[in-house]
């Protein structure tokens, strides 16, 4: 019998998962099958998924929105990363327990430094929104050298205050948050990162120019869009080099995969696969 795995969320019919996942296995001969679970929208939907795919003998599972948080709830185990997330989108099912993880960040820092090739040591961060995917990023970006990470947001206490909670826990990290406007003062990025929803409903976070330093990488945590506004934007201000979230989602997936086989896959079919030109 094949090992189960599976996604949950809600919606669950447009995760690209079950697709990366099924290549991964592929590539490296697990014998696993991986499904898409919907949690559905009523109350206690997203417990009762996870217990009857644990007694059919589910393995592990991905976990996307709007259940990350209670994904975290659930666990008996939670690593740093989840736990100054306040989410988890892995959960591992071993020795009776419920094991959390979260590897947004760290398929973030992957995609910038392996696939992007973009060191991010001694590098200025600018990170564009204040909900769970720039909290889930602030760490591992952290982790990974950079210089100095700021937190801009439309509502600007929301920033304020997740640097204030995060700042204790980077190892001496310089961490600010603020609003949008405070940006027009001059401060210059080389990596500026969209956390934002904008992009979604077609807006772009208003941001001035001089955010972008000289080469600045502009990156958009949405995929599959093209050329967004924020993207569109960054062009605009003179920036070259533009990426979009479907890195971030596909070496999240392998972090995931290889936590549970025990095995890295390789990426690049995953990338290949899913990758949107942005024009
Ligand atoms: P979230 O918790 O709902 O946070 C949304 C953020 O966007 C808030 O800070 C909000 O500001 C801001 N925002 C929304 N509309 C805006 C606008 N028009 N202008 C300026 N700011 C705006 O969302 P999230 O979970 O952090 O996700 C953020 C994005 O990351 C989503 O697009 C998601 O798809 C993407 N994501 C991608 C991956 C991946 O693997 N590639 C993984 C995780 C997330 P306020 O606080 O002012 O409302």
């Amino acid at each position: 019998m094949p090992d189960r795995y599976a996604v949950i969320g809600h919606p669950i019919a447009h995760s690209k998962s079950p697709l990366i996942h099924g290549l991964f296995a592929q590539a490296t001969g697990q014998d696993m099958v991986y499904q898409a679970i919907d949690g559905g929208a009523a109350p206690g939907g997203f417990e009762r998924a996870l217990t009857d795919f644990r007694a059919a003998g589910g393995r592990g599972l991905n976990v996307t929105l709007p259940f990350k948080l209670a994904a975290l709830a659930v666990a008996d185990l939670a690593s740093e990363d989840a736990r100054l997330a306040g989410a988890a989108n892995a959960l591992r099912f071993e020795d009776g327990r419920i094991e959390a993880r979260n590897f947004d960040g760290i398929g973030l820092v992957r995609d910038i430094e392996v696939n992007l090739g973009l060191p991010l040591a001694g590098r200025r961060v600018l990170l564009l929104g204040a909900g769970g995917a720039t909290r889930g990023a602030v760490r591992p970006l952290a982790r990974a050298g950079a210089a100095r990470i700021v937190i801009a947001n439309r509502t600007a206490d929301k920033a304020r205050t997740l640097a204030a909670e995060l700042a204790p826990h980077l190892d001496g990290v310089p961490l600010v948050g603020g609003g949008l406007a405070a940006l027009a003062t001059g401060e210059a990025f080389e990596v500026v990162i969209n956390a934002t929803s904008a992009s979604l409903s077609g807006a772009a976070p208003e941001l001035p120019a001089c955010a972008f330093a000289p080469g600045a990488l502009a990156y958009d945590m949405v995929y599959g869009q093209g050329l967004t506004p924020f993207l569109r934007l960054a062009r605009a201000a003179g920036c070259a080099r533009l990426a979009d979230g479907v890195g971030m989602l596909v070496e999240q997936a392998a972090e995931a995969f290889a936590w549970w086989r025990g095995v890295r896959p390789d990426t690049r079919e995953a990338l290949a696969r899913l990758t949107v030109p942005l024009a």
